[in-house]
């Protein structure tokens, strides 16, 4: 670091200087993030300050968290809103890391009745030797499991790292989605939770999740939904396109989210297995990075759970603390807040329904280079094979599987090196992969699907 300080001007000629370095997000089509609507940015500014970390100096901040989850609640059509018990994350990996300590701390309580907390798991998993934890008398000998379909995002890989616990992979379907009979297949004594996705990273896909709350409750065990994408798309789609598992759409809730809708949107705390539930404001929400939602039904699920992650807080103004993270930041609650109330229900729908346009316009870009989406899209995520048709499916080898996936990844590398397309590829099969989220527009796509088709024809 330099002794003396630099002038702002010549600070915010370096600072331009790295901004030209960011990509504009015209051309990414990769990013399940988009440019924050204006007021959430607005709000952000003015909230600069707040932490909500220290709820006691920061009492306004808060009141708009508890806002924020219970409008998220009530998106998620909670049969009571006011009883939902969640806060604001980071985004959908602290969210889903939470979601699944919590799964372990109850399974802990209810197996060993023993003081089983974070820190001894946290030295379990640094002597590598969580088997012989020897608070886990009923299942010394075997890894905790989570059953998480093959699709699930990669923050469960770090999940099960960091809790010490084994990722069992349900098998999906040829849409993409998992499969309950083999979600069920896989339980054991072992299992403390289930995942299921609404809107899947790769495919935009919603698991069978009434499937899933069926099987959760039967064995009793916690289910998770990841929503973190699809939780601001699934409720706002029109319930014309909206895909069977999912039967039904927000529709009469006031403009304040203040009643749940009539109509049920299948994915969330309707169905009475569904335990918790990740949304994240900083993708399809509008709000800005990072914003992250983590809702419980109600506080009586995570049991003494709670307890075991709270700490005391003795130089705060609050007695004790039970989230993950400790300062978090009061600026994303507001931009949350701001963008929420603002567009309501209706500026949700509009937003949804522009991407949805836009997939339509994507499918017919690409019918005029003779290609198709992999499935048909449920949201606004696009998969395209640009390899031979006879070649992708499941049933081909796996050497075949990889010349494709290394052609699929030339093919991306290409639009990015020649004409700046920032695309994304699958590695479930081997696809191009477009989020086609409120930034882009039909101009956007007909240019990048002009420069595919010169890229496929040379
Ligand atoms: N869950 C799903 C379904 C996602 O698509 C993502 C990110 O793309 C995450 C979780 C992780 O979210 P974040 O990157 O905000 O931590």
């Amino acid at each position: 670091m330099n002794e003396k300080g630099i002038p702002e001007e010549e600070l915010f000629a370096e600072l331009g200087f790295f901004s030209d370095a960011d990509t504009n997000f015209k051309k990414v089509f990769s990013s399940m993030c988009t440019i924050p609507h204006p007021v959430a940015v607005a709000a952000q500014q003015k909230f600069v300050l707040s932490n909500i970390g220290d709820p006691g100096l920061f009492r306004g901040t808060c009141e708009m968290e508890t806002e924020v989850i219970r409008m998220t609640a009530s998106i998620l059509n909670h049969p009571n809103p006011k009883s939902a018990f969640g806060h604001m994350t980071s985004g959908g990996t602290e969210s889903n890391i939470e979601a699944v300590l919590h799964m372990k701390n109850r399974f802990s309580d209810s197996n060993s009745g023993s003081d089983f907390n974070l820190n001894s798991n946290l030295n379990s998993n640094l002597n590598s030797d969580f088997n012989s934890d020897s608070n886990m008398n009923s299942v010394s000998n075997s890894r905790l499991n989570l059953i998480v379909p093959k699709t699930a995002h990669f923050s469960f890989e770090k999940i099960a790292n960091l809790l010490g616990i084994e990722l069992k992979k349900a098998d999906i379907d040829s849409y993409f989605r998992v499969i309950p009979e083999s979600v069920e297949s896989l339980i054991d004594e072992n299992t403390i939770g289930l995942i299921g996705i609404a809107g899947s990273t790769e495919f935009g896909e919603c698991d069978p999740i009434e499937k899933l709350s069926e099987i959760a409750i039967k064995h009793e065990l916690p289910l998770h939904v990841d929503a973190a994408f699809g939780g601001f798309v699934y409720p706002f789609l029109d319930s014309d396109s909206v895909l069977d598992s999912v039967s039904g759409s927000v529709s009469d809730f006031d403009s304040d989210f203040n009643s749940v809708s009539d109509s049920e949107i299948k994915f969330a705390f309707n169905l009475p297995g569904v335990t918790s539930v990740s949304v994240d404001p900083h993708k399809m929400g509008l709000s800005v990075i990072p914003s992250g939602i983590l809702i419980f039904k109600n506080e009586s699920v995570l049991g003494s759970s709670l307890d075991k992650i709270k700490v005391k807080t003795p130089y705060l103004t609050s007695k004790y603390q039970s989230t993950l993270t400790g300062t978090r930041p009061g600026s994303s609650v507001a931009a949350t807040y701001a963008v929420m109330k603002h567009l309501g229900v209706e500026g949700y729908r509009e937003n949804v329904s522009y991407c949805m346009d836009l997939v339509n316009h994507f499918e017919k870009e690409l019918n005029r280079i003779g290609l198709t989406p992999c499935i048909s899209p449920r949201i606004n995520i696009v998969t395209v094979s640009v390899c031979s048709a006879n070649s992708t499916g499941s049933n081909s080898n796996e050497t075949a599987q990889t010349a494709n996936h290394e052609k699929t990844e030339k093919i991306r590398a290409q639009l990015l090196e020649k004409y700046g397309w920032n695309v994304s590829a699958t590695k479930t099969i081997p696809a191009l992969r477009f989020v086609l989220m409120p930034h882009i527009t039909k101009e956007d796509i007909s240019n990048m699907i002009s420069d595919l088709e010169k890229l496929l024809n040379a």
